[in-house]
């Protein structure tokens, strides 16, 4: 039977990086104590005035044209009415048919998603489900700014959107929007998802809401992909609804039915005027726009020869791609370099400002092999602890190799002393045994044996001929 191909579109809440929220002078830090960040303002108490804080739209901005939108020079703020413990004022403040930004998109290798629309908006509070059943509200989200980022549905797979999603934080990032910390709720994504056969029209989405990770993105869409088409295989219809993605069960279920926008009651909020944008004030906004993630990475790859793979990793880290570039005035080791950020990025994409000093020494320290690729891992990862110095960490935590004839002797011949069956297979041919005594080199050492001084001065004990595999 031919498959189902499933469309996606989605829609991407992302905080945005200011000091203070939207409408007010409260501060947006995370992880305050509870309610300790709010006013009359962002409470929603009666005759209170909401401000529009300049940076909103200034980061706003940036945002669409970071997404190569149309920026409205008119828009509008609206009332978007819903009753949740979370919003006290019973309507979040966001923009309905006049949004800041519209018609965008975001290419990721050869595939483009179509930007729909990036609109402006407030956050609602959170509640806090105690383990003893009850549940408490933290108000200090309230009115911490967001955008929402309305995708096209020109996604045909879990690894386009999780390609999109990937594309979209290094823009923002990149821009200076906002950190997109998943984890912390920073950036979230709710999936518009439907099936069809291929050329068909589309069919009925369903949404899943808040996903907080890239890895929960990619499971709900499978499952949902699979539940829409079992319903239609069994002949049944998909009901146009909210769901929620358990990870426990990797399933989703039924939150509820989806609202028609006109329930809402939008209407243009009569305490905050129009935003009329300059053309001058928007071209000094896309000036003020630092490099994007794909100039950064033909960069990266043009100037300093890193792989596609690795230059956009790198680009989507834009602090520790400042310091690498700073590292790398500084040092000789640049190969060394390169593999010491690579090897980073793999282990953890996230952006990490170590001291270019730091990234120069322990380079060098690995092109002299003096650190292992391990121990130079650890070295950092202790340095962007602490702030320790790169030397300071070896030091500290005993990481530096044993290298050289006159250290390493002793030990190789102690380890074919202490395991003279593993030498004597050796001796009778089984090549292999070598890597049994190489592992008892590093467990004497607790892996800090430069192994290729090691594995030389094994052979040369256990005699110069290197014996073959008997056929
Ligand atoms: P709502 O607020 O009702 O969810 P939005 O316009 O904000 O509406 O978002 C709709 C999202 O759903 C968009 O990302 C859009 O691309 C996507 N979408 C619309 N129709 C379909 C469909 N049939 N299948 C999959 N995604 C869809
Ligand atoms: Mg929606
Ligand atoms: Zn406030």
């Amino acid at each position: 039977m031919a498959d189902y191909e499933m469309v996606i579109g989605l829609e991407v809440h992302v905080e945005l990086d200011t000091r203070s929220k939207i409408f007010c002078a409260c501060p947006t830090s995370f992880a305050a104590e509870p309610n300790t960040q709010c006013c009359p303002v962002c409470m929603g108490l009666p005759g209170s005035l909401p401000v529009l804080n300049r940076r909103v739209v200034e980061l706003a901005v940036s945002a669409g044209l970071a997404t190569n939108c149309e920026i409205a020079r008119f828009s509008r703020l609206d009332r978007k009415h819903y009753f949740y413990p979370d919003l006290p004022k019973a309507y979040q403040i966001s923009q309905f048919d006049l949004p800041l930004c519209a018609h965008g998109f975001v290419q990721t290798g050869e595939k483009r998603v179509g930007i729909t629309r990036i609109h402006i908006e407030e956050d609602a509070g959170k509640l806090v489900h105690t383990p003893s059943g009850e549940t408490l509200i933290d108000f200090n989200r309230c009115g911490v700014p967001l955008i929402e980022i309305v995708s096209e549905p020109d996604m045909r797979s879990a690894r386009e959107a999780r390609e999109y999603l990937s594309a979209l934080r290094a823009i923002l990032v990149a821009a200076g929007v906002s950190q997109c910390r998943m984890e912390e709720g920073s950036m979230r994504c709710d999936v518009n998802i439907s099936v069809r056969f291929p050329g068909q029209e589309l069919g009925v989405r369903t949404e899943i809401k808040n996903l907080n990770s890239f890895a929960n993105v990619e499971r709900a869409i499978e499952a949902e992909y699979a539940r829409q088409s079992a319903v239609l295989r069994a002949g049944g219809t998909v009901e146009q609804e909210t769901r929620r993605f358990d990870p426990e069960s990797g399933q989703t279920f039924p939150m509820r039915r989806k609202e028609n926008a006109d329930d809402y009651r939008y209407f243009p909020d009569p305490d905050l005027p129009p935003l009329a944008l300059s053309e001058a004030w928007i071209e000094a906004r896309r000036a003020a726009l630092g490099e994007l993630p794909d100039a950064r990475r033909e960069r990266l790859e043009s100037a300093y020869g890193f792989e596609a793979r690795e230059a956009s990793a790198l680009a989507a880290a834009p602090t520790l791609c400042a310091r690498f570039e700073a590292a790398w005035q500084r040092t000789p080791s640049r190969g060394a370099l390169k593999r010491l950020v690579v090897s980073r990025l793999a282990r953890d994409p996230e952006d990490i400002a170590p001291a270019a000093e730091a990234l120069a020494s322990l380079a060098e320290m690995l092109a002299a092999g003096t650190l292992s690729a391990g121990g130079a891992a650890k070295a950092l990862e202790a340095h962007l602890e602490s702030g320790e110095s790169a030397q300071a960490a070896v030091k500290r935590l005993n990481l530096a190799q044993i290298s050289g004839r006159e250290a390493l002797l002793p030990i190789a011949q102690a380890v074919l002393a202490e395991n003279g069956a593993l030498a004597a297979s050796y001796r009778a041919g089984r090549v292999n045994a070598l890597k049994g005594l190489m592992g008892a080199v590093m467990a004497k050492t607790h892996g800090r044996a430069e192994p290729r001084m090691a594995e030389a001065l094994l052979r040369e004990l256990l005699g110069q001929a290197c014996p073959r595999e008997p056929d």
